[in-house]
């Protein structure tokens, strides 16, 4: 049995991947200040006798002295905000818990000699002028824009995992994770699958911004979780970055009709403005988790997409929200 701490851990995929974790038979001290993550997540494996939360802010170092006495074999530090109307609502913080939240993390790691998995993102590459996107693509990002608090701080944090790998000898890996979803995403939390699939299941208007052009990559959680995990494991990943998503593309347009077909709504598809800086594609590379990790998302687009639906209309009628059928 590992003691395993995920930062993050009320959050959408820390929630998952804490669950896999106590599932699988390990002790897991779960963190999270709640900023963006909601304890409802965690509300399965709360009282679970190998599961501990702590509501603390990473960025604060005396948030680790609980595990003064404690042995540590891995970290998974997830926390930071991931949707764009979370992280430019708290640029400033989103800056420090990828940077100094990084940071104390990894001196963690460094004290215990635990592994150390940092989720980087897609957007270390930006707006990309080369497409697909492979790890060893440099990115296109603009430093004064409303993404910046948070592409570029997830750069710096990157970079401190190459600093604690290359002189501290800190057993570092990098997930660049592409869109994630699944019914854990907050109903309120603005990214899209979330805003499509409420907006359907209750007749609002589909809101797409821009012409519905720009691309996305979709991966649901399940194959994410499987994916973070793998990386984790594998020895030959030490020191590496490595793509995490779901290499098949859908235009937004194309994700607004999808989702107005398999839920039978009726709401219209209307345009909105696009968002300054808003990345006009995005596809993972993904041969080099294919052949490190051995691991590939399995789960499309259609499928994750009816059982989200499927959640999320249970959810709204316990809220007793009236959904059409
Ligand atoms: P989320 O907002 O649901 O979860 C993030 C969690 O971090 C929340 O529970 C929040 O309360 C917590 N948190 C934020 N600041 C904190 C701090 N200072 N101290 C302690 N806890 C703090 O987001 P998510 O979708 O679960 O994303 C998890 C991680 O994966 C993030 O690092 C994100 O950047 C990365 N990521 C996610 C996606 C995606 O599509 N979901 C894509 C790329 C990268
Ligand atoms: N988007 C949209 N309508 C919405 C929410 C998002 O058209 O109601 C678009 C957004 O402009 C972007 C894409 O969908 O082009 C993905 O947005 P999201 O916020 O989910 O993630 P990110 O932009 O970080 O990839």
């Amino acid at each position: 049995m590992k003691h395993i701490v995920v930062t993050g851990a009320a959050g959408f995929l820390g929630s998952h991947l804490v669950k896999s974790l106590i599932h699988q038979g390990h002790r897991v001290t779960g963190m999270d200040n709640l900023s963006t993550g909601v304890l409802r997540n965690l509300e399965e494996v709360m009282a679970h006798p190998r599961f501990e939360f702590h509501q603390a802010d990473v960025t604060h170092p005396d948030s680790l002295e609980i595990f003064a006495e404690q042995q540590v074999h891995e970290i998974y530090h997830l926390a930071s905000p991931a949707s764009p109307k979370f992280y430019q609502a708290d640029s400033i913080g989103t800056i420090w818990v990828n940077t100094q939240g990084t940071y104390h993390m990894l001196e963690l790691a460094r004290t215990k000699g635990a592994r150390f998995l940092y989720s980087s993102t897609s957007e270390a590459y930006g707006d990309p002028e080369i497409h697909p996107q492979p790890e060893s693509y440099r990115g296109n990002v603009n430093t004064w824009g409303p993404r910046a608090c948070y592409d570029e701080a997830k750069r710096l944090g990157e970079v401190f995992c190459y600093e604690y790998y290359m002189k501290q000898r800190v057993s570092v890996r990098v997930a660049r994770i592409f869109n994630t979803y699944s019914s854990g995403l907050r109903n309120d939390d603005g990214r899209v699958i979330s805003n499509f699939v409420t907006q359907a299941l209750t007749g609002q208007d589909i809101t797409v911004y821009g012409d519905g052009s720009q691309t996305r990559s979709f991966c649901y959680v399940d194959d994410n979780i499987r994916g973070l995990q793998a990386l984790m494991a594998e020895d030959k990943a030490e020191g590496e970055i490595i793509n995490i998503g779901n290499p098949t593309e859908y235009t937004i347009l194309e994700v607004a009709y999808l989702v107005k077909k398999l839920t039978g709504s009726g709401s219209n598809i209307v345009f909105m403005p696009l968002p300054e800086d808003d990345p006009k594609v995005r596809r993972p590379v993904i041969d080099k988790a294919r052949e490190l990790l051995n691991w590939e998302p399995v789960i499309a687009l259609e499928e994750g997409l009816r059982r989200t639906i499927q959640h999320y209309r249970t959810m709204l009628l316990q809220e007793q929200v009236p959904v059409q059928e």
